[in-house]
């Protein structure tokens, strides 16, 4: 554990976990300053309240100054590393480490810690929900709503805690430890900050950098990038697969999802896929990860299955929101790239109308043609990210310009037949219309809901 005590340290970035990581430290005797590019007046809300608990704060840009005083720098998640100030600093040697790192050299207990592309936080989720079944001391957080530091106080050494981690979070850990890490799968995201794939992928890897022997890391077979990493790793490694057995690990077969703790050990029959209540065999693959972790874990087979079977989506995850007239509304606004909304499109066999659209991330649209012409009856674009994703899909599908979220509901409602479907899974993130992308999904909700009552009005 570091001594933080009279320490100068600097946070740089003022969201949730900047703010949270910023008191955390003041509360441990530090001498805490947190910086951030944004106006006094845009962070009227936040300053008063790190004034009054002696926290020093500069705002509308980093100096440098304010940076080379310090002993330790905390870089916020959003804060790219190769930001002036902070480069240099690095440069000069003062430690720059992110909030995930600062939070894991103070938690007591053990962590499981899950980070992929796409799937992280249901699959954080549900294993928080299964360890809690089975009657474990579990916290659960990290990018997921509640910062990690903010779990620091709750531990204690039988406590699990479930963390999702991102990569950019990932970007700054040293000693960064889990005793189980999971890599649920690496497709092509957040090339704006992390420039190549390699790069990316490089970065998901260092969840087991500072893995030893005594840990485990579990893998997804079917992933090829995923399943390179193995050879790299410290740790037992476990693998989990949709498509076949696995010499040690979980894996689908027949209908139900197995489990064996070594190649020599009897199979275990988990539960019947019927069972899952989530849709789509991408949550497959996320229950037989998060059941993997569960079982090497400790946590009994009986335990598992009663916490998956009664496991809800996460809101703006493949959410069922209604049905209107006979077509059912699903929301995945949090399918903010294009495997995620590959994955959602997968989910439904055929009758789609598809909206898609909002902030472009440099993504290829065109990848989804041949699963769109099998499945989906047209797509309804909005956003900035509009002009790209009919210009790569044209002749794919039928496609409408609509603009707004508003305009596509409606254009979608009025051309689906009963038993057809109108999926929200927009394939880029939310920022040109909207706060983020639950304020994108609660806007869909609503506007389904609308029609909802439309519709009695109209039968009635
Ligand atoms: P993350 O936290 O990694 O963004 P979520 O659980 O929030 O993951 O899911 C994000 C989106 O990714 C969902 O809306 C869904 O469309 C898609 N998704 C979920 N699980 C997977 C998976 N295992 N593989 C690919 N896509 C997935």
């Amino acid at each position: 554990m570091m001594e933080l005590k009279g320490k100068r340290v600097l946070v740089v970035g003022m969201g949730k976990s900047g703010l949270a990581a910023a008191l955390f430290l003041r509360r441990r005797g530090a001498l805490v300053t947190v910086s951030d590019v944004r106006s006094a007046e845009a962070l009227a809300k936040e300053i008063p309240a790190l004034l009054e608990e002696g926290i020093m704060v500069e705002a509308g840009g980093h100096g440098l100054l304010t940076f080379r005083r310090q002993d330790l720098i905390v870089v916020s998640p959003g804060v790219p590393l190769d930001t002036p100030p902070l480069a240099q600093v690095k440069a000069f040697g003062i430690p720059v480490i992110g909030d995930l790192e600062l939070a894991a050299r103070f938690l007591e207990g053990r962590v499981l810690a899950i980070t992929g592309s796409n799937g992280k936080t249901t699959t954080t989720v549900l294993a928080g929900a299964i360890f809690k079944e089975a009657g474990i001391p579990t916290l659960v957080g990290g990018n997921i709503g509640v910062p990690v530091v903010d779990l620091v106080e709750q531990s204690t050494p039988e406590t699990w805690t479930v963390l999702e981690v991102s990569s950019f979070q990932l970007e700054s850990t040293e000693e960064f430890h889990p005793s189980i890490a999971v890599i649920l799968n690496i497709t092509p995201d957040h090339l704006d900050r992390h420039g190549t794939f390699e790069n990316y992928a490089l970065t998901k890897e260092r969840i087991f950098a500072a893995q030893q022997a005594t840990d485990c890391l579990v893998l997804n077979t079917d992933d090829a990038r995923v399943a390179q990493a193995a050879p790299r790793s410290l740790a037992k490694v476990c693998w989990f697969s949709i498509e076949h057995a696995v010499g040690r690990g979980a894996w689908v077969e027949n209908g139900f999802v197995l489990y064996r703790g070594s190649k020599e050990a009897a199979v275990e029959t988990v539960m019947p896929l019927s069972e899952i209540p989530l849709k789509g065999a991408h949550n497959v693959e996320n229950v037989v990860a998060a059941v993997c972790a569960a079982r090497l874990a400790g946590v009994p087979v009986d335990a598992i299955r009663r916490a998956v079977t009664s496991f809800q989506a996460v809101e703006h995850r493949l959410e069922y929101v209604a049905t209107v007239n006979g077509v059912e509304f699903y929301n995945d606004s949090k399918a903010t790239n294009v495997d995620a909304t590959a994955k959602a499109v997968a989910a439904f066999s055929s009758g789609i109308h598809l909206i898609m659209g909002g902030k472009d991330k440099g993504s290829e649209y065109g990848v989804l043609a041949e699963l769109l012409q099998s499945r989906v009856r047209a797509v309804y674009t909005i956003g900035s990210a509009a002009a790209k994703i009919e210009s790569q899909l044209r002749g794919v599908v039928p496609i409408h310009s609509c603009e707004t979220l508003e305009k596509a509901v409606d254009a979608a409602a009025r051309a689906a037949r009963p038993g057809e479907v109108v999926l929200l899974a927009p394939a880029c993130s939310s920022f040109d219309q909207f706060e983020n992308y639950e304020h994108r999904g609660r806007v869909f909700k609503e506007l389904v809901n609308e029609r909802r009552g439309w519709n009695v009005w109209q039968s009635a």
